[in-house]
C-alpha cells in the first residue's frame, strides 16, 4: 500500500522537479471533477501518471453497498483500503414553497472506525475503537459521496461513526480542504461538529480559525441521567462540559445546538425536559430533539409519540431559544450511525 495522496493537503503536493501547474491539473482532477482514475485524467502524461502511481495511492475507498430508503436518504457503506468498513448518509431537506424549492443535501460524515467513548445506546461504539481515520479518509468520503450524488453537496455534519474531537489532528486538515474554495468550497456555517462532549478539546476547537458550527450530545440533563448512558460523563461531568461551551461561545461569539435523543425511561421524564431548557437558557443554545433510533441488539427504546410530544412542549414552556423536534429520515435504512456497519460485521462473521 502506498501513502494515500489526500492525507497531505494539496498545497504540499510536490513530486521531484513536476512543475507546479502539473499538480494544479491534478488538484483539479480530484476536487472539481471528483476522477479517482488515473487513466482518465486525459491532460496529464503517461509518464507523470506512472510516476504518481508508483508512489502515491489515490482512492481512500471502494463503495461496498448503497442503501436507499423511501424519503430518498442514502447511506454508504465504504471499504477502507485496510478491509474496514465506515458509512456516509446523504439526506436530501427539500426547502421553499408552491413554484420555488430548492433541495439541499448534507452529508453526514464519519471520523473513526468504530468509538472509544462508548455510549450505551449507541450502535458505532459496541466494538470499541478500531482506529482513527485519516484526512485522505474523512475528505474521501465527501468526494466519493459527491460523485454518487452527482451534484453540489451543501452541507457536512460529523454526525456518523466516531467522535470527531478525538481526532483534531487528522479533522482540522480536513477540514481545511474542505473549506478551501480550491478544495471542496463548503461554506464554514454549512458544517457542524457533534462532540459527545470533551471539554478540553471544545476549548482547543475555539481556536479553529473558521467558524464552523459545533453541537453536543447532552442527552441528560442532570449528571444522574446523563451517566446513565454516558460513560464520558464521569470524566466530564455536565458543569464542566457546560463551562466548556460557555468559553467556546465567548470565544467564537456563534450559537452552539444540544442535541437531546429521547430514550423511553432513560432521559424522557419532565423534570429532565425543564433542565434541559434552562440550560439552553444558560449557553443561549438551540435544542435539537432527536428520538431514538433503534440498534439491533440493544433493549433502549424511543418513548410513545405522546410522551415525545409532551417533553418536546415541556422544553419550549422553558423558553430556549429555539426548539425542533427532528422526526429521523431514514429510520428504515437504520440511519443512526454504526448501524449499518454492525450488520456488516456480524454479517461477516456468521459466514
Ligand atoms: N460522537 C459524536 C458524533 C457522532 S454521533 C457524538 O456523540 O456527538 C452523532 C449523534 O447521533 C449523537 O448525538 C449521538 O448521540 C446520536 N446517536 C447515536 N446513536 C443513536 C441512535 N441509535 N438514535 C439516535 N441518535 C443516535
Ligand atoms: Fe461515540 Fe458518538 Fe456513538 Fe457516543 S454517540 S459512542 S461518542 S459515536
Amino acid at each position: 500500500m502506498n501513502p494515500l495522496l489526500l492525507d497531505k493537503p494539496f498545497e504540499k503536493w510536490q513530486l521531484g522537479n513536476v512543475p507546479t501547474y502539473r499538480m494544479e491539473q491534478l488538484r483539479h482532477w480530484i476536487f472539481e471533477q471528483g476522477c479517482f482514475e488515473w487513466e482518465e485524467m486525459t491532460n496529464l502524461p503517461k509518464s507523470f501518471k506512472q510516476e504518481l502511481s508508483t508512489h502515491w495511492d489515490l482512492c481512500p475507498m471502494e463503495i461496498l453497498r448503497s442503501q436507499g430508503s423511501t424519503d430518498t436518504t442514502r447511506k454508504f457503506l465504504w471499504k477502507l483500503r485496510d478491509g474496514q468498513l465506515i458509512e456516509s448518509v446523504l439526506i436530501p431537506a427539500t426547502t421553499g414553497t408552491k413554484g420555488i424549492r430548492s433541495s439541499r443535501l448534507t452529508l453526514c460524515v464519519s471520523t473513526q472506525v468504530g468509538c472509544a467513548i462508548g455510549c450505551k445506546f449507541c450502535a458505532s461504539g459496541l466494538d470499541g475503537l478500531k482506529r482513527n481515520l485519516t484526512t485522505g479518509e474523512i475528505v474521501g468520503q465527501v468526494l466519493l459521496a459527491r460523485n454518487q450524488a452527482n451534484r453540489r453537496i451543501d452541507n457536512l455534519v460529523f454526525m456518523g461513526m466516531g467522535e470527531p474531537l478525538a481526532n483534531l489532528p487528522a479533522l482540522l486538515p480536513a477540514l481545511d480542504q474542505i473549506l478551501s474554495e480550491k478544495g471542496l468550497g463548503i461554506g464554514a456555517r454549512h458544517l457542524t461538529l457533534s462532540t459527545s462532549g470533551l471539554a478540553p478539546k471544545i476549548l482547543e476547537l475555539a481556536k479553529y480559525p473558521a467558524q464552523i458550527r459545533l453541537a453536543i450530545s447532552l442527552h441528560g440533563g442532570d449528571d444522574q441521567t446523563r451517566q446513565k448512558i454516558m460513560p464520558i460523563n464521569e470524566r466530564y461531568p455536565l458543569n464542566t462540559l457546560l463551562e466548556s461551551c460557555e468559553r467556546f461561545i465567548a470565544e467564537r461569539k456563534k450559537m452552539i445546538t444540544l442535541e437531546y435523543i429521547l430514550i423511553e425511561g432513560v432521559n424522557d421524564d419532565l423534570k429532565q425536559a425543564e433542565l434541559l431548557a434552562s440550560h439552553a437558557r444558560r449557553l443561549n443554545a438551540k435544542i435539537n430533539l432527536i428520538p431514538y433510533n433503534r440498534v439491533d441488539g440493544l433493549s433502549w427504546k424511543r418513548p410513545s409519540l405522546e410522551q415525545i410530544r409532551a417533553f418536546h412542549q415541556k422544553v419550549e414552556q422553558g423558553n430556549p431559544p429555539r426548539v425542533t423536534l427532528r422526526m429521523e429520515k431514514g429510520h428504515d435504512i437504520d440511519a443512526a450511525c454504526g448501524q449499518l456497519r454492525l450488520r456488516e460485521n456480524k454479517t461477516q462473521k456468521t459466514s
